[in-house]
């Protein structure tokens, strides 16, 4: 190694060049595959309800359905309609949020009340899927987006139910922390396969694809959560054993926003 000091230096130093360029290669073709995959999937789920909505609507024209029969085809349209929109409205959200949340106002929120809102805004799909809510801790203030944070609590406290089991119960608690803030949900659901925790925030991402339609998902809620995260330097911890239960947990950057002092950052006493 000795014999060509100065070649090793010059090796020494571009070694670490070639290779962040080689990872910065592999991220940009990365993200450009994701891109595609994201381009089919869209058209994919678009066209699925659309295709059943014209296929009812002919049926309904032809004057083949009886009387009777229509208020059932006009539940089906209005079904596929509905879920159309919730699709649309989640694939603005993240490409909006793809733009790094360009023009969304931070503001000073308090992450429990957040948490309560969704809590009670759960409530009546808790009590259908027998699944009891808690909430614990105390206020957290944090300078954010609110309609993301909201967004993103409301993703992962929605899925704690619906991935949960008959008599199951979700746990979540809000409070500072020596590693900064956070907010835990837990729940006592059906769980994710370890292979598969790191995938549930791709976009489309479902565990069990059979059962996508009865759940009512688009796939792109913990996307949504991921993006929200990236956006406000949120950590994202994801625990889960199969037939016990999933409990994730956001970490929150520390900032000065005190929760005893209920304060904001230009009142700092
Ligand atoms: P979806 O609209 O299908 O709920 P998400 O992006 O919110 O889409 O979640 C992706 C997938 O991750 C879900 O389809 C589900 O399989 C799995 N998942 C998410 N949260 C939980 C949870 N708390 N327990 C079990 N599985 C979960």
């Amino acid at each position: 190694d000795l014999e060509h000091p100065i070649e090793n230096e010059v090796y020494d130093e571009l070694t670490p060049l070639l290779l962040s360029m080689e990872s910065q290669r592999k991220e940009k073709e990365k993200n450009e595959r994701m891109r595609r995959e994201f381009s089919a999937n869209v058209s994919h789920e678009l066209k699925t309800p659309l295709t059943s909505i014209s296929g009812y609507a002919e049926i309904m024209k032809s004057g083949l359905v009886k009387a009777e029969d229509m208020p059932g085809f006009a539940e089906r349209i209005y079904k596929e309609a509905s879920r159309l929109i919730v699709l649309v409205e989640d694939i603005i959200k993240l490409s909006k949020l793809d733009e790094g949340g360009v023009g969304l106002e931070h503001e000073r929120v308090d992450l429990y009340s957040i948490c309560e809102d969704t809590i009670s805004r759960l409530e009546r799909m808790a009590e259908r899927h027998h699944v009891s809510m808690e909430l614990n801790g105390e206020p957290v203030y944090y300078e954010g987006v609110y309609r993301v944070l909201d967004e993103m609590i409301w993703n992962i406290c929605e899925n704690a139910v619906k991935y949960n089991k008959d008599g199951g119960s979700v746990k979540v608690w809000v409070g500072n922390t020596l590693e900064g803030p956070k907010v835990i949900v837990k729940d006592t659901g059906i769980g994710i396969p370890q292979e598969e925790i790191e995938r549930i925030y791709e976009r489309f991402y479902r565990v069990d694809k059979s059962h996508s339609k009865e759940t009512g998902g688009t796939g792109l809620g913990l996307s949504i959560v991921k993006h929200g995260a990236a956006m406000h330097q949120i950590r994202i911890k994801t625990e889960s054993k199969v037939g016990k239960g999933t409990t994730i947990t956001l970490l929150f950057s520390k900032n000065d926003l005190k929760s005893e002092t209920g304060g904001s950052k230009s009142n700092p006493h």
